[in-house]
């Protein structure tokens, strides 16, 4: 097998689990495979270089973006080379290359690069001589040379990209934490890992599967078909070993047998409501631009009509945004000739996903039924195909995640 694996920034932390690591990697290839690692840079070393980085460019008029990705790649070249001198010290031949060294070819766009191809040659040639082949994550190169870096977490992206570009086997990503779970074990005492899940599943779990393995990763995963096994690292797990972690996949028949596999919730969100908004066309845009003009990210949204030609719009936004929200919304409802702009300062999301929802009817239904029973009101409701959201009082959350999670899987 062909497998790529990923390390974040607390799987490399320092040398000895550097070392870690490299055992790990080094015993995947003695059992016959072909290993490929992408690494983070160490945890908190993009941090302490940005830091560095932004302190001098304060000082400069012209846009700091280039150097600061020459400066940031760094992270990620020097676990790649400490990691390839652990596993020679192990006697596991082991070669270390950087993006520009590949030609992991991104667009100009510094610091949010966009990966545009990957060269495969070197790759390949290198693990036909029997190496294993690090690679930096994060980084990459412009059609002129010139270093780039595709977004913060942009690891997990890029050895996803590298195992599309590979047809490797799996892509598997090492983190802190062992795999997806079927709540925020955090919040509910019950919630259990998650053995397999589907792209799509773990997209709409966002929130909670984040902590797992970047979206943007997942969702490049999914355009390639690429198999993801997400697992807490070698390093951190006592004795050095690995348990089964989560399995994603494409969807899978046996799948949809399952009608609710997450629950999850979001703590940090406001609503905002608009009253009585009058009934025109092209109207609520005028309440949603200057909150994008101001790059307020609006979750749900909420319109009811009434009768009298009115309605009430409602969304949600993240709590820090809350004031410069309101200001916009008050200012555009003027405008409009809308009524009162009123908030709620705390208030959570609440969803459940599973690909059965597909095949079943009555899924919300039992869901307002859990929630009702506990005398928890919903203010606003969104669904998709595999999805049911709820917005309720933040001080419900756990209460809700509780009775979801006993009402739909344990
Ligand atoms: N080192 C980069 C960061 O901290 C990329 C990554 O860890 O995925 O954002
Ligand atoms: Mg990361």
């Amino acid at each position: 097998m062909l497998i790529v694996q990923k390390y974040g920034g607390t799987s490399v932390a320092d040398t000895d689990r550097i070392k870690k690591v490299a055992r790990f990697a080094a015993d995947t290839a003695k059992q016959g495979n072909k290993v490929v690692v992408v690494v983070s840079a160490m945890s908190g070393e993009t941090d302490r270089l940005l830091k560095l980085g932004h302190v001098i460019a304060s000082e400069t008029k012209q846009s700091p973006d280039r150097e600061l990705d020459a400066l940031i790649s760094t992270g990620e070249t020097s676990t790649a080379a400490l990691m390839a001198l652990a596993l020679q010290s192990i006697g596991q031949p082991a070669v270390s290359l950087t993006a520009s060294q590949i030609r992991i070819v991104t667009d100009s766009c510094h610091q949010r690069a966009k990966m545009k191809y990957i060269e495969t040659g070197r790759i390949n040639s290198e693990l036909n001589k029997g190496n294993i082949v690090i690679i930096t994550g994060f980084q990459g190169v412009d059609e002129e040379g010139d270093l780039t870096t595709i977004g913060r977490g942009g690891s997990d992206t890029s050895a996803v990209a590298i195992a599309a570009a590979l047809h490797a086997d799996c892509c598997e990503i090492y983190s802190d934490v062992d795999g997806l779970y079927s709540a925020d074990p955090n919040v509910c005492k019950n919630a259990v890992k998650i053995d397999s899940s589907s792209y799509e599943e773990l997209l709409e779990t966002a929130g909670a599967g984040a902590k797992v393995v970047h979206m943007h990763a997942v969702e490049l995963a999914a355009k390639h078909d690429v198999p993801l096994q997400l697992k807490r690292s070698p390093s951190i797990e006592a004795g050095g070993s690995v348990r089964s972690g989560t399995k994603v996949t494409r969807e899978e028949i046996n799948m949809e047998q399952v009608l609710v596999s997450t629950v999850s919730h979001t703590s940090s969100e406001a609503k905002i409501s608009v009253r009585d908004v009058p009934h025109k066309v092209g109207i609520v845009s005028r309440i949603f631009q200057p909150l994008a003009k101001a790059n307020i990210n609006v979750d749900m949204i909420v319109q009811n009509v009434a009768s009298n030609l009115k309605s009430d719009v409602s969304f949600t936004i993240a709590k820090p945004d809350l004031k410069k929200a309101m200001q916009l919304s008050e200012i555009a409802a003027r405008e409009i000739g809308a009524g009162k702009v009123e908030m709620a300062g705390d208030v959570s999301k609440i969803s459940i996903v599973g690909i059965g929802m597909r095949s079943h009817a009555g899924v919300a239904a039992k869901m307002f039924e859990t929630l009702a029973k506990e005398g928890i009101d919903i203010q606003m409701i969104s669904t998709s195909e595999i999805k049911v959201s709820v917005v309720i009082d933040a001080k419900f959350m756990q209460k809700a995640v509780d009775a979801l999670h006993h009402a739909f899987i344990s």
